[in-house]
């Protein structure tokens, strides 16, 4: 009786290790995978950024989408630029596209 407790805990963490090596080697596989540029991949490297969130236009190698980010973001950079003048969100100086940071309360703005 005592024998077969033992080996039903001795199977018990062997499984938990096995799973625990498992899920590392999954893990590692789809890190792997999913640096690896080909189309090969292409499918479960969608499905894996699905997962943790990584939206598809913002990954590397994907040089379309990095030109639209490259174009969004000299754009916001052109709006930055415009004339503004408005009170400070934190003290209410007037601040103006000239202050990166606010010449109050030091808050910065852009
Ligand atoms: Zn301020």
């Amino acid at each position: 009786m005592i024998m077969s407790i033992n080996w039903y805990s001795a199977g018990a963490t062997a499984f938990v290790l096995f799973l625990a090596f498992a899920l590392l080697g999954a893990m590692f596989l789809i890190v792997k995978l999913s640096t690896d540029d080909s189309d090969k991949f292409k499918d479960l490297k969608e499905m894996v950024e699905t997962i943790f969130g990584t939206p598809a236009h913002l990954r590397s190698g994907n040089a379309n989408a990095q030109e639209d980010a490259s174009k969004d973001s000299a754009a916001q950079s052109a709006a930055a630029l415009e004339a503004f003048s408005e009170p400070c969100p934190a003290c209410g100086e007037t601040v103006t596209e000239q202050h990166r940071d606010c010449p109050s309360c030091g808050l910065r703005l852009l």
